[in-house]
């Protein structure tokens, strides 16, 4: 285990905005915390959870232990006929899980590749795309409390998953380090092809492509080919995927505004309210494609905003601020920032 000083976080966050933070670890195993502990200098400040750095925006340098799991062991730790239960290091890059999984021919996470960042970080929002989310697969989460390097088991109905959220993003934020994620994944199913996009591309070229023929490794293709037509790859171009969440609102206001917009798209959730893509507001409030100086927002997708370069945290934000205002005024929706903000 080594301490770095004034670690300079850069090349650690998707981004790609400089900061610094006061110390930074590596750390594999629990006994690491209470050594840390002892150190008074390290005790008495706050103490920080990062990944991948591929959902945060570093706004400014950071007076704080910043902790990072490598811990990336895949163990199988159960099977039978149908399922394999895999229990997965934190530090294992997202994307490897899956191909790896995709390679074996198991069914579940396949809908979610190309999703940056590492495995511990993946039940924190919940990951979601193409009609999927890691909660459907989660069985169990390993975690070290960062007070004693104690080890606390959550099972899934303790995690308050929830579209983009879990309890990893409230009570439990920056005071558990996630270790290890257990996962149960089919021998056998059918796709998820319920994201319209994905079912087309599926078939575009295969018409007469039957359900029972597709392998988990052609779903992960088709979404890697959609992916990289749609979202800029952060190692060319700096951004952390969606800034904002899709906000839900009541249906009295979608009605309302559904009189000015008569093309504003939503679907109706359970609660009966009706969510709405941001990408959508954001067009609409004349947002997709801007530019002000080194911060902008895609130009093939409004809701991801990307560093041209030189830009800062602060002026990534300030631009996320502008953008929140400008939807707030057009459409009286507030968006809430689905990436972390330090
Ligand atoms: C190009 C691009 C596309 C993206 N597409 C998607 C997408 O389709 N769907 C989606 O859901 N997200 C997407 N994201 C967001 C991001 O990839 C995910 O949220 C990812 O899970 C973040 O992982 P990370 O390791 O980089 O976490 P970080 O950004 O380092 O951290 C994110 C949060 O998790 C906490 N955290 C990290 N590791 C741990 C741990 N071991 N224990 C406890 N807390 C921890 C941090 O404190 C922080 O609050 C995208 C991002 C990019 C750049």
């Amino acid at each position: 285990m080594y301490l770095y000083a004034n670690y300079d976080l850069k090349e650690r966050n998707t981004f790609g905005v400089s900061c610094k933070a006061r110390y930074f670890v590596e750390i594999k195993h629990a006994s690491a915390i209470p050594t840390l502990r002892q150190d008074p200098k390290l005790a008495s400040l706050p103490w920080k959870i990062m990944g991948g750095g591929s959902n945060l925006l570093l706004t400014h340098d950071l007076d704080a232990l910043v902790l990072s799991c490598n811990y990336d062991e895949i163990k199988i730790v159960k099977e039978d006929q149908h399922s394999v239960w895999l229990s997965v290091g934190a530090g294992r890059s997202w994307h490897d899980l899956v191909t790896y999984t995709v390679e074996q021919g198991w069914w579940g996470l396949e809908n979610l590749a190309l999703i940056p960042g590492n495995v511990g970080a993946a039940p924190v929002q919940n990951i979601g795309a193409y009609g999927a989310e890691v909660q459907d697969t989660i069985t169990r989460i390993q975690t070290f409390d960062l007070r004693n390097g104690q080890r606390i088991e959550l099972r899934k109905n303790e995690c308050h998953f929830a579209y983009r959220d879990s309890i990893f993003k409230h009570e439990l934020s920056n005071r558990v380090l996630i270790h290890r994620v257990t996962f149960r994944l089919l021998k056998q199913s059918t796709p998820n092809l319920v994201h319209e996009p994905l079912h087309e591309a599926m078939f575009v070229n295969h018409p007469n492509l039957k359900l029972e023929n597709i392998t988990p490794r052609m779903v992960y293709d088709a979404i890697i080919k959609l992916r990289q037509e749609r979202i800029p790859d952060p190692s060319v171009l700096g951004s952390a995927g969606s800034f904002f969440k899709n906000p839900s609102i009541t249906l009295k206001h979608f009605q309302q505004l559904q009189q000015q917009y008569p093309d504003i798209p939503g679907h109706k959730l359970t609660n009966g309210c009706i969510k709405i893509p941001a990408a959508w507001l954001i067009e609409k409030a004349k947002w997709k494609g801007r530019r002000v100086e080194d911060v902008g927002t895609y130009y093939k997708h409004a809701l991801i905003l990307v560093n041209y370069g030189k830009a800062s945290g602060k002026d990534i934000l300030n631009v996320a601020e502008a953008i929140r205002e400008d939807v707030i005024n057009h459409f009286s929706i507030s968006l809430e920032k689905e990436v972390v903000v330090w």
